[in-house]
């Protein structure tokens, strides 16, 4: 009896935890990963420790898509890592990473963490919590578990079973077990070109399947920013959140609004430079999640006009970033909150301030509401205002005053903005147009433009105006940008 016990003890702890899937299933081979990833494993493994590429490459290598960046889990003391290459450093002050530099290629290095929270660096100045993680120095080339190092304190907890502080290098095991969602828990070793599927990722993705690793309701209350990232990932990937997954997010929404606003800020940019913006922001409208989720967007996605608006910039931000272009995150806050500004301009206007103090104090105000819960960074919010304020300056096409926006230097910006509106049918095509051509015009047909009328504009409507709006106060741009 106890022998057939003992048996079955032993058998059960020889068990393999994970799946080991060769080459031959998964076809990801090394010459795949980036030239700093394969550099990073290599030499970690040289000196002895574990070292696995992890998250989102492993993913997007399995599904085909390019991986924007590397990630590699250790074993290794971030300590340890940055020892092992001359051209690191150590980030992060509540839980320490190693940013490895090869050229213009970042990898991440992260030592295995037991516990549930975000292992982002951004994540522990945002909260700013107490630089407590206390010196971890593994014996090198030791097992797993020599590595785990719980402490006291290490892990706290708010009343909504948000964890606040998680202090704890763990075994690759946990490393996985704290990951969010199976797809992202998968480990590849460019030693044996195996992958390590702890969780069935692989069946997941397979099936196109977003799911949560554990308890659903648990894993979001510990982290609700994991519910953004479930949409993220399913808008990018045109995946399906599994519906256990999904079923208790529309109930802990709320809890977003625990979270750092730093942090939100974060993962909300994330969603929004995906290249799949319009359908992850569509996907939490359709699901009544965009209420406390996306809190910029409650008002916003109610207004029919400001829908329009805000659709067609996410769909073209979509289009910039999948054709590789550059995409301004200002310039989208700046389209993302115009409607308000626009409602909060009249009001101001109706309680009797002048045109453009009125469009300075919504921006104000505006702006206020919103770094409360997003904490849009000022570096932002500088440029943000500038497009904004440059908008009552294109109704103005007469005397020196185009040429002095068209060499304002956001006037790019505040062009496009422009042709936004004009497609969403909030100012006239007329007036888009006429600066499109003006600002390609030689001089001469410059002065030309500017003598005739333009269309729908009458020369006295024109001069009311000009002491009016666009000219009584020229409308001054925020602050310089950085
Ligand atoms: P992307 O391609 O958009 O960067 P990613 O999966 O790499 O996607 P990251 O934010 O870079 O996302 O995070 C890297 C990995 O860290 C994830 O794949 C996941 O395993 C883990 N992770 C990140 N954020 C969390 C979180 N909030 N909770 C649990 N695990 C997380
Ligand atoms: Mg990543």
């Amino acid at each position: 009896m106890i022998k057939r016990l003992l048996r079955r003890v032993l058998r059960l702890g020889a068990r393999p935890d994970h799946d080991v899937i060769p080459k031959a299933k998964h076809g990801i081979g090394r010459e795949r990963l980036s030239n700093g990833a394969r550099k990073v494993c290599d030499t970690l493994q040289g000196a002895g420790h574990q070292a696995y590429v992890v998250g989102g490459a492993v993913r997007d290598l399995l599904i085909g898509v390019r991986p924007k960046d590397y990630d590699v889990a250790t074993n290794a003391s971030p300590e340890e890592v940055h020892r092992l290459f001359r051209r690191s450093r150590l980030i992060g002050r509540r839980f320490k990473l190693a940013h490895v530099m090869f050229g213009d290629e970042t990898v991440e290095v992260s030592t295995f963490r037991a516990g549930n929270s975000d292992t982002s660096p951004d994540e522990s100045d945002a909260e700013k919590k107490p630089a407590s993680a206390p010196e971890h120095r593994p014996r090198r080339g030791t097992g797993d578990h020599a590595r785990s190092g719980a402490m006291e304190n290490a892990r706290l907890v708010d009343e909504h079973g948000r964890v606040l502080r998680d202090n704890v290098y763990g075994t690759r095991e946990q490393d996985a077990a704290r990951r969010d969602f199976t797809l992202n828990a998968l480990y590849y070793d460019p030693s044996t070109e195996t992958v390590l599927d702890f969780h069935n990722g692989m069946r997941d993705i397979k099936h196109r399947t977003v799911r949560i690793i554990g308890d659903p309701g648990a894993r979001f209350r510990e982290d609700p920013v994991r519910m953004l990232r479930a949409a993220r990932f399913a808008a990018k990937l045109d995946f399906t959140i599994e519906a256990r997954t999904r079923e208790p997010i529309s109930k802990l929404a709320d809890l977003i609004s625990n979270v750092p606003p730093a942090r939100v800020f974060d993962e909300m940019l994330k969603l929004l430079l995906s290249g799949h913006a319009a359908s992850a922001v569509r996907q939490l409208r359709d699901d009544g999640l965009h209420h406390g989720l996306l809190p910029m967007l409650d008002v916003i996605l109610e207004q029919p006009l400001g829908k329009k608006f805000v659709n067609l910039a996410l769909e073209q931000t979509d289009e910039r970033v999948r054709v590789g272009k550059p995409v301004s995150p200002a310039f989208l806050f700046a389209t993302l909150l115009w409607h308000e500004v626009l409602a909060g301009w009249k009001s101001a206007e109706k309680s009797g301030l002048k045109p453009i103090p009125a469009l300075h104090r919504a921006m104000d105000d505006v702006l206020d509401a919103q770094t409360d819960k997003l904490a849009i960074p000022k570096r932002f919010t500088a440029v943000m205002k500038e497009i904004w304020a440059l908008q009552p300056r294109f109704e103005a096409r007469s005397g020196k005053r185009p040429y002095s926006l068209l060499a304002n230097e956001r006037y790019r910006a505040a062009y496009d903005f422009l042709l936004l509106r004009a497609e969403s049918g909030e100012v006239s095509e007329d007036l888009s147009g006429w600066w499109t051509a003006f600002a390609s015009a030689e001089a001469d047909d410059q002065q030309l433009m500017l003598l005739a009328p333009s269309p729908g504009q009458s020369k006295p409507r024109r001069r009311r105006k000009r002491s009016g709006r666009s000219d009584g106060g020229a409308p001054q741009s925020g602050p310089a940008p950085e």
